[in-house]
């Protein structure tokens, strides 16, 4: 039904879309409806295909996942609204500010290849964070790292990357605190593990904006910043479009192909070994030698383990990787 309502919209001019859309508004009073569902309730209405029953499941997805009550305060009372005011609306064919990725099929989408202009002059990009990389995008320790980690102090500041608007900004079990930002050449960024957020959803960031601080929310072992590049809530390896140890953008264009979205086999091993990790709370007082004691492990190990240094301050309560 997406699809259908993305074709419908690039053929159709407004003026078959306008006359419905009127009648069902005025139908539908008493009711505040989305405007995603008046334009697919329009859009079926002029391409002769009724509804009937009860909502098909491709409908019941558009319907949870494409708007909600976040996007009141942007005063979008049409889908023209929506269009003009949301970046790639119609690339996503909508606005979820609940779920932190599309479930398109990014794949198909690419098809020979989608350009994107990241940059139209220097200040268009900024590096989210200040540090350095501390582990990179692909299979880590028996799972995909779908980002790339930056050395970061709970309390710093993160930084949007591009233009955009903010798509959500909520507390997620593994991402923390989590801001997901839409750009309009469509591409998303993310920002997670953050200990406070700054902007909520529908608000409208500039590259180099502070949108929130950098923590050890959600899964995390240590402050960093988890940073994501996503199309269509596919993750691509950020390595692709930024530099990290020059903190700047490769070129001001990206070419999206298949091969960017294929993800890495992740070694079965791994996989096994991954159910032998093993995380310490830092108590007062304890030493990083008192800790590998206690755990019969080694002061290297914990370091290599930690990306810590051995002269690195331990915090109560602070998690560290003991195996
Ligand atoms: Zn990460």
């Amino acid at each position: 039904m997406s699809y259908y309502i993305c074709a419908s919209l690039k053929t159709l001019h407004w003026k078959y879309l306008f006359v419905p859309l009127v009648l069902v508004a005025t139908l539908a009073q008493a009711q505040v409806e989305s405007a995603v569902e008046l334009m697919e309730d329009s859009a079926s209405w002029v391409m002769q295909e009724p509804h009937i029953g009860g909502m098909t499941e491709d409908e019941e997805e558009v319907e949870t996942t494409l708007f909600n009550e976040a996007s009141s305060g942007l005063f979008l009372a049409t889908v023209y609204d929506s269009l003009t005011h949301i970046p790639a609306y119609d690339m996503y064919c909508g606005w979820d500010t609940k779920n932190l990725f599309a479930s398109k099929n990014a794949m198909e989408s690419v098809g020979d290849g989608v350009d994107f202009r990241l940059c139209y002059s220097d200040c268009d990009f900024h590096y989210p964070a200040e540090g350095d990389m501390t582990s990179p995008f692909g299979p880590r320790w028996g799972r995909m790292h779908k980002g790339l980690d930056i050395d970061l102090e709970s309390g710093d500041q993160v930084k949007a990357a591009f233009e955009g608007m903010v798509r959500i900004s909520q507390n997620h079990s593994t991402y923390g605190n989590v801001i997901v930002v839409r750009h309009n050449n469509g591409l998303e960024t993310l920002y997670a593990h953050l200990s406070q957020r700054d902007v909520k959803p529908g608000d409208h960031v500039e590259a180099g904006q502070v949108i929130g601080l950098g923590g050890n929310t959600g899964r995390s072992y240590g402050a960093h910043l988890h940073f994501e590049v996503r199309y269509m809530g596919e993750p691509i390896d950020p390595n692709y479009l930024v530099d990290p140890s020059k903190k700047s953008l490769r070129d001001w264009e990206f070419t999206l192909n298949k091969k960017h979205l294929e993800t890495p086999t992740i070694d079965p091993k791994a996989i096994e070994a991954r159910g032998a990790k093993k995380y310490y709370s830092v108590r007062k007082g304890d030493t990083l030698s008192a800790i590998a004691r206690k755990n019969k492990t080694t002061v290297d190990k914990l370091c290599k383990l930690n990306k810590m240094k051995k002269s690195s301050t331990l915090r109560p309560g602070q998690k560290l990787r003991v195996k």
